[in-house]
Order: C-alpha cells, then sequence, then structure tokens
C-alpha cells in the first residue's frame, strides 16, 4: 500500500481506522510540527476522510483503494492550508459553515514563494493559487454522521480557527483536528484565549463523561488521552505568565512563547 505513493505513510490502526501521513516540514522549514496526520474512518457503508493534506501529490487513488465500494464523505477540520488543498481532487467536501467562503475560492499560498524547498515548484505551477472543491457543504454543531455501525458526531470548537471542528465516534475516538495536539500550536491574538480555553473545556468534559476516550490529533502523536487537553488547557492560561519571553516570529505574524511543553505562536 505504502508503494502508492513515497510522500504519504499510511498506517493501520484498527479495522476501520487508517492514518495517512505527510510530512509538511518539506513545504517549509518553518514547520517542525509534522506530520500531519489525515484519518480514514470505514462504516460497512460509508467512508469518512478527515482532510486532504497540501495538495502536493495525488490523495484519492491512495483513498479510494482504501474504501473499496463504499461512499464517501470528505471533510475539512478546518480552513488552515495544511488540510485542505486537496479538496480539488475531491468533488464534494464538508466543512463548518463559518468557514465555507474561506474553501471556496482559489487557495492563495503565495507566502511559499520564498521558501528554500525545491517542492515548492508543484505550488508555483499553479501560481501559488490552489484549486477549490466543485461543491462545499456545511457542517454545523451537533450533525450526525451514519457511516454504518460508526457514527462521528460533530463538535464545533471554534479557536484555532473559527470553524474548527472536533470529531466523536460512537467507538471511542475523539479526533481533535488542531484544537489540540502536542507541537507547536497556533493560537489568535490574546484577546481570543477565553474561546480558546472555552472549546478546550467543551473537550474536557466529553473526555469526563467518557474516560476511556482516545484522542486522535491532526499533528504528531496519537493516540492521546485526556491529559492533551489538561496540559494545553493549562499551557495556555500560563502564557500571560511568560509572556515577558516572546520573540517576535515574523513569517507567521506572531509572537513566539515557548514552555517545556509547547510552542505557541500568538498572532500579533
Ligand atoms: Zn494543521
Amino acid at each position: 500500500m505504502s508503494s502508492l505513493n513515497h510522500h504519504f505513510k499510511i498506517s493501520k490502526l484498527k479495522d476501520y481506522l487508517y492514518v495517512i501521513m505527510e510530512n509538511i516540514s518539506i513545504i517549509h522549514p518553518v514547520y517542525r510540527n509534522d506530520p500531519l496526520n489525515l484519518y480514514l474512518l470505514l462504516g460497512t457503508h460509508t467512508a469518512l476522510l478527515m482532510d486532504t493534506g497540501c495538495g502536493l501529490y495525488p490523495l484519492k487513488p491512495i483513498v479510494d483503494e482504501l474504501i473499496v465500494d463504499r461512499k464517501l464523505l470528505v471533510f475539512n477540520t478546518h480552513y488552515h492550508w495544511d488540510h485542505p488543498l486537496g479538496n480539488v481532487e475531491f468533488g464534494e467536501v464538508y466543512i463548518h459553515e463559518s468557514e465555507v467562503e474561506l474553501v471556496s475560492k482559489p487557495y492563495d499560498v503565495s507566502y511559499f514563494k520564498d521558501s528554500p524547498n525545491e517542492i515548492v515548484k508543484i505550488y508555483a505551477e499553479q501560481d501559488f493559487l490552489i484549486p477549490p472543491a466543485k461543491i462545499i457543504k456545511p457542517l454545523q454543531d451537533g450533525n450526525i454522521f451514519d457511516l454504518g455501525e460508526i457514527e462521528v458526531k460533530v463538535i464545533h470548537c471554534p479557536g484555532h480557527s473559527p470553524g474548527s471542528i472536533c470529531l466523536l465516534t460512537n467507538r471511542g475516538e475523539l479526533f481533535t483536528s488542531d484544537v489540540a495536539y502536542y507541537g507547536d500550536i497556533f493560537l489568535p491574538n490574546r484577546d481570543s484565549f477565553p474561546l480558546v480555553l472555552k472549546s478546550l473545556s467543551k473537550l474536557m468534559k466529553i473526555c469526563e463523561e467518557q474516560p476511556d476516550l482516545e484522542l486522535y490529533p491532526s499533528h504528531q502523536i496519537y493516540p492521546c488521552d485526556k491529559n492533551l487537553l489538561v496540559d494545553l488547557y493549562n499551557g495556555i492560561r500560563n502564557i500571560e505568565n511568560l509572556w515577558e519571553s516572546k520573540k517576535a516570529f515574523d513569517f507567521f505574524e506572531a509572537w513566539q512563547v515557548d514552555d517545556e511543553k509547547f510552542r505557541y505562536y500568538v498572532a500579533r
């Protein structure tokens, strides 16, 4: 399977769950927080792909081979570039209603023009404007999708981006997207921290009700447990105390703050 394309690394995690990993540091060295995890859930009649990645190499043939004759649903967990750029390969993609517009037009990745890495030539061939999927459909908090023996519930968790979603299954998995992972954490400006913390609290509450949940983030290690949420919650609350140690990080137009567990980029 992995011979299909060296770029993607495919692992079977469960009978019904695959992860397709994509390294994003090959695009620009500022991304130390790779790999990106694209998850594929296989229900009895329908499959669900979470995110379409960076759009560098064909993803659909890999997905088609894994899902066999199931119907396919494609979700974007949010609009940030590393998650929707493969959308054009798929006819129809779902994203939270607040981000539909953002992925309905060509995606401008001109910030990679100065990348020292050769691979951005693939974007240059498209003038750094990556085309969207033909049809973008809206998701709302609480939507439930039946894949056949697997049910997936949409949980809106604004903060990392306005329309970030997490997905909860009836099989004990919580896909936390970029809302929570162990790596470099991108945050909106400091005024939005209460919203970020509120979304993390929402997930922590779900974990209290279902203590055995496995957490599958869109970057870095998986599965994690609820401690990821606790660590990130406490870390973000502590940023105020570390604020004097911040450094400017111009590529992201952000302030960089480090603690023992995370590096935070806080939008300026
Ligand atoms: Zn991401």
